[in-house]
């Protein structure tokens, strides 16, 4: 069987998507047997050289991950493309945004004054900030430019197929080993624009009983549940979860352990903007009964008990949410 050119490519990452890979421990040798690494700089010594020295396509399947944030991230997307037959966007930075992708809130404060400066943490009295170029031996280099916004690998270069997940769970990894094992034995591919993950929503995986009908008086936080009951369904318990319009795919790896789902597999096929979902799926459910009775000022109120609306309902996602999308015209790339 001939093995797979593989080339694995970063944005901005946290590498936690390069560690997900190594987690596979004893499958991790399926995966040498089955593909040939042509660039894999965080586990390898490859350059970005060894990367542009490909002939193109001569890479079978590149793999992205991190968002892209920087004018080095747009470069090694490009090229990327360029070498690969086929591009995967793999975890929720490459396929949302992700967490980089909560900055591009219009904030009231410019968000490189506030991460260089201001932050409360920042210890710089020089007011540092990184340098644009640098200068080597009487050699003037230009060093990677930060973008205004970090944006979803699918803004900058066309994308085959998505791996989504922060990072993507081992068994996901394992779907994509066994397309790879396809693809090596008979040329056959999935259809472009497949996402790698469940079709459904995470409650339909979730062991967690759904009453028919939900409400709830209040948001709370798990740590401030008296008696949690393991079985019940987080929602009328008071504890947000982004189960009903999140993806499955993960076996409901964070509600088993009693907390909400953040929504790192992003929003199944048919929810447009998964943050908007939750909102509208969540304030119905608020006291059904007695939302006649209640005062705009008590919903209010019992909105505001959410500590983070951006982080809690976009915390991978915002990156490609319609609010997003609505202010980022002027972004510059
Ligand atoms: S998807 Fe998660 S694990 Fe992967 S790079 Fe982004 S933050 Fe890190
Ligand atoms: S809302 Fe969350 S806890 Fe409830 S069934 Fe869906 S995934 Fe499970
Ligand atoms: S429960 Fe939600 S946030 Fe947790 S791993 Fe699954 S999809 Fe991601």
């Amino acid at each position: 069987m001939k093995k797979i050119n593989l080339a694995i490519a970063l944005g901005a990452t946290c590498a936690g998507c390069d560690v997900a890979i190594l987690d596979l421990n004893e499958k991790i040798l399926e995966v040498f047997d089955l593909v040939e690494f042509k660039f894999w700089p965080t586990a390898m010594d490859f350059k970005l050289d060894d990367l542009e020295k490909l002939k193109d396509k001569e890479v079978d399947v590149g793999i992205y991950h991190g968002a892209i944030r920087t004018t080095e991230d747009v470069k090694i997307a490009k090229i990327l493309r360029q070498k690969s037959k086929v591009v995967v966007a793999f975890g929720a930075c490459a396929n949302f945004g992700g967490i980089p992708s909560l900055a591009n809130m219009p904030y009231e404060q410019n968000m490189f004054d506030l991460v260089y400066k201001d932050v409360p943490s920042m210890d710089n009295p020089e007011n540092t900030v990184p340098l644009t170029s640098v200068k080597i031996d009487d050699v003037e280099l230009t060093l990677p430019g930060i973008l205004e916004n970090a944006d979803a690998l699918e803004e900058i270069i066309d994308v085959d197929y998505f791996v989504p997940g922060c990072p993507p769970m081992v068994p996901l990894i394992e779907q994509v080993i066994e397309v790879l094992k396809v693809f090596a034995k008979k040329g056959e591919l999935p259809p472009k624009g497949a996402v790698i993950a469940g079709t459904k929503t995470l409650c339909d995986e979730c062991g967690r009983t759904k009453p028919e009908k939900i409400s709830f008086k209040e948001f709370i936080s798990p740590q401030e549940v008296e008696e949690m009951d393991p079985d019940l369904c987080l929602l009328p318990q008071g504890i947000i979860c982004l189960g009903p319009a999140t993806r499955a795919g993960c076996d409901g790896l964070c509600t088993k352990m009693n907390v909400g789902c953040r929504g790192c597999l992003g929003p199944t096929d048919k929810v447009k903007d998964h943050g908007l979902k939750m909102i509208s799926a969540i304030t119905s459910l608020l006291e059904v009964d007695e939302e006649e009775e209640m005062t705009e000022e008590q919903l209010d109120k019992i909105v505001e008990k959410i500590p983070d609306p951006l982080g809690t309902f976009y915390r991978f996602t915002y990156g490609k949410s319609l609010i997003y999308k609505l202010h980022s015209e002027e972004k510059v790339i």
